[in-house]
């Protein structure tokens, strides 16, 4: 049919095939079992009763689309009442929500930097930061994780012309380690840098009522601008960027995913809405944070696997990985636990570095400590199979 020749086909066949032969090639499936440790709606949130009905509302009072370009007729008041909300949340000036928070990361990067410009990414950032350097036609650099000594060789190094950009992580998604957020900002200060902090993984986890690692540094550690998610924690979908007023309009007029691309649906501004709600209200009430309980449960979870022998490395958050290193027996584990009924996600590369593979479990508020037990079993039980352990 069409432009798909044969010829097409049979080349995108073999690539697919030598990916499939490396263990590398990714399906999709839908997620079957009866406990899932690879979603990222760690709060369970995407459940909540209250969650959901605020969204309902949004989609009788508005409808379900936006309806155009936030630049067109597609901007709505559950947008800005969800920036202000993010912008007072998060202690910034102002805040701009996007489609995603991919989109978010893109629209940021390609609007502050061009070419002649210089970005200094850690070597783990998510793709979506990788992504945005690279579509800005800035000289990119990327340091060895967390190597704050790294990073400050390179910014010495590198000619000083056009602005600079430092961006991290908050905490890592494959690894689920923190970054050294205060060493980072300080040196990106001291060479006349901006710091860019990605806390996808960190809103309505950590911080006061959620608020992420950032909210609760002294002023001077922390970053000119932080980008995050709806869809991890707080159980909706898009993304957002918290900085200053001048910072916003630039956004408003240059990010091309912004402009160029339908306003975020109305229920997801309202489901993320309550969800911050609800994570600053159970902590005002004197109830247990639920980043907290999260915590519990992770450590817990990873009790469990450590006493089982299964190879980790320091607890730090939510995000388990289980070190494994090769792709074949890596792939191997994750299908014996999804016969088992048991959801992991295979982490292969490229997304981590050669003979790296590894078993990333996040757990979640919906997960029960009797869930964890038996996981932890059937997860033991997969490592001997495959002699790893
Ligand atoms: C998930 C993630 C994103 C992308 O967010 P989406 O809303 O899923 O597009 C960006 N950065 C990091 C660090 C992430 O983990």
């Amino acid at each position: 049919m069409g432009n798909l020749s044969d010829e097409n086909k049979m080349t995108w066949r073999k690539e697919l095939d030598k990916l499939e032969s490396e263990d590398r090639l990714r399906r999709l499936s839908l997620p079957q079992g009866w406990i899932d440790f690879s979603g990222n709606d760690y709060l369970n949130l995407s459940r909540h009763e209250s969650v959901i009905e605020a969204a309902q509302q949004a989609i009788a009072k508005y409808g379900t689309g936006s309806r155009g370009s936030r630049l067109m007729s597609g901007n709505q008041p559950l947008h800005e009442e969800l920036e202000r909300a993010l912008a007072e949340r998060l202690g910034y000036e102002s805040a701009l929500v996007f489609g995603s928070g991919f989109l978010a990361n893109l629209g940021l990067l390609t609007s502050l930097l061009k070419k002649g410009d210089a970005c200094f990414a850690d070597r783990l950032n998510h793709a979506s930061l990788v992504d945005g350097m690279r579509h800005s036609g800035a000289k990119f650099y990327r340091y060895e994780h967390n190597n704050i000594d790294a990073l400050r060789q390179l910014l010495k190094k590198s000619p000083v012309e056009g602005r600079r950009v430092v961006v991290t992580d908050s905490v890592f998604s494959m690894d689920g380690d923190f970054s050294f957020v205060p060493e980072v900002v300080q040196v990106a200060r001291e060479h006349d840098a901006i710091a860019v902090v990605d806390e996808a993984h960190a809103i309505g986890v950590f911080g006061t009522d959620g608020a992420g690692i950032c909210r609760d540094l002294e002023q001077d550690q922390r970053p000119d601008i932080i980008t995050g998610t709806l869809s991890k924690a707080l159980g909706s979908y898009g993304g957002f960027v918290v900085c200053s007023e001048t910072v916003r309009s630039l956004l408003v007029n240059r990010a091309r995913g912004f402009i160029y691309s339908t306003g975020l649906p109305p229920a997801c501004a309202a489901a993320a809405l309550e969800s911050l709600r609800i994570i600053k209200d159970e902590q005002q009430q004197g109830m247990f944070h639920l980043g907290d309980q999260l915590m519990n449960k992770a450590a817990t979870f990873y009790d469990m696997l450590d006493s089982a022998g299964l190879p980790l490395s320091v607890f730090q958050s939510q995000i388990i990985p289980i070190r494994v290193g090769e792709n074949g027996p890596t792939v191997r584990v994750a299908n014996r636990l999804r016969e088992a009924g048991v959801i992991a996600t295979a982490i292969r590369p490229p997304t981590v570095p050669e003979g790296t593979a590894r078993l990333r479990l996040s757990v979640t508020l919906a997960h029960t400590e009797d869930d964890l037990q038996k996981a932890a079993r059937f997860i033991e039980k997969s490592f001997r199979e495959e002699e790893l352990l």
